[in-house]
């Protein structure tokens, strides 16, 4: 067999260490970022004490006591894994009393739990839409939407960011070819902090025998006068859709969900490969979400304390007449005129004890310094932010 090979052929892995170089060149290449103990407002990077402007744990809840504690409690009672899928041995108490929990605080019918949100997305969409069927989407919507409808085989037809008319041209000239037909969108977008017009697009897909997906990951806990989500804040809850989201950001833990009517959900347990296939969430995950919900509810504070931070922050911003995009929620950016700069910005801030992030492409289409605040900043904490990004 040896002299059928060709031993003069080139590396076949050797285009990987090129493709680095390129992102190199580029300035593309991303690295990870160790913290060194808990996450939160303050946290230790190298050792050295930081303000922390880059996590999606808006409440502060992922370093909270009484989550570690239900997270624990779980573990011993129910073990550290949950040894199978839910359809088999996977299931526990803890996982269905986080799912009506979920129900409650989004006011649907039932919620199903999985092991991330990515996950929850991928599936749902491969589950709800087939190669006969249409999705149209923001440009803007988060890579596990974008990846969930390519593997669904439905066709994707993109409109420009929030530009409704363009969804409704995609409506006027495709929808009647396809049989099924659904609109997916981001609630609160994820790199930039704004949020989509749900009323409207739900008014679309009603008028055009379409069902709608909304993606709550940046909103539960963080948005609406009980943290029920961009839903609740723009005054949607009653109307039926598709609602996915994240146990990992507000909620301090692991996890994503699908809630909506009671037969999505049974039909979810049925029909969805990321769900079925894969090993139920862990006792310690849904117990750390499950309390989340309960310090959610029964704290209000908090949520007004976030709603004021975010305020605060892009008041500040605006008095110092940066260029800020858009935002209606914790999620704030600034735009940097490119990659390299936005770099330098982020090390100066670094070198200052601020962490924020520096967002380039191709995550994003412009560079941009995006920071989100928690309820547990203090004003202070702010101020310091802010006198950083004017010592630029
Ligand atoms: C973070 C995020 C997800 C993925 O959630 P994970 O639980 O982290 O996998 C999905 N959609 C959006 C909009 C997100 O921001």
């Amino acid at each position: 067999m040896a002299n059928v090979s060709n031993k003069s052929a080139t590396n076949p892995y050797g285009w990987i260490a090129q493709s680095l170089q390129t992102l190199h060149r580029a300035n593309w290449y991303r690295q990870v970022k160790p913290i060194d103990g808990k996450g939160g407002a303050v946290i230790t990077i190298d050792g050295k004490r930081c303000l922390n402007f880059a996590s999606n744990d808006y409440l502060g809840l992922a370093g909270d006591p009484r989550l570690a504690a239900a997270a624990a409690a779980a573990v011993t009672t129910y073990g550290t894994g949950s040894t199978g899928s839910r359809l088999l041995s996977g299931q526990r108490p803890i996982h269905r009393q986080l799912e009506q929990a979920i129900a409650q605080l989004k006011g649907t019918e039932d919620a199903i739990v999985f092991s991330s949100g990515y996950l929850a997305n991928l599936g749902t969409l491969a589950a709800l839409i087939d190669h006969r069927d249409l999705v149209i989407a923001d440009g803007y919507n988060h890579s596990s939407l974008q990846m969930g409808a390519r593997l669904s085989g439905a066709t994707v037809a993109v409109y420009d960011h929030n530009d409704l008319n363009q969804l409704q041209q995609h409506l006027v000239t495709k929808r009647a070819q396809y049989r099924r037909c659904l609109l997916v969108t981001d609630s609160v977008f994820s790199m930039d902090g704004d949020l989509c017009s749900l009323p409207e697009i739900l008014d679309l897909a009603d008028q055009w025998d379409a069902m709608v997906m909304v993606d709550e990951a940046h909103g539960t806990g963080v948005l609406g006068a009980s943290g029920g989500g961009a839903v609740e804040y723009l005054g949607c809850r009653h109307r039926p859709m598709v609602q996915v989201g994240t146990l990992s950001k507000a909620l301090g833990s692991l996890g994503g969900y699908v809630t909506g009517s009671a037969d999505l959900i049974d039909f979810l347990r049925n029909r969805t490969a990321t769900w079925i296939y894969t090993t139920g969430l862990s006792p310690a995950d849904a117990a750390a979400a499950r309390a989340a919900i309960a310090i959610l509810t029964q704290s209000p504070e908090l949520l007004i304390q976030l709603t004021e931070n975010a305020h605060y922050l892009r008041k500040s911003l605006d008095q110092l007449h940066v260029q800020r995009l858009p935002s209606e929620s914790p999620i704030v950016c600034i735009q940097v005129k490119d990659a390299a700069t936005v770099l330098a910005l982020g090390q100066h801030l670094q070198q200052q004890g601020i962490f924020a992030s520096a967002v380039r492409p191709p995550t994003v289409p412009t560079s941009r310094l995006r920071m989100t605040v928690m309820a547990t900043h203090t004003q202070a904490d702010i101020d310091r932010l802010i006198t950083a990004i004017r010592s630029f």
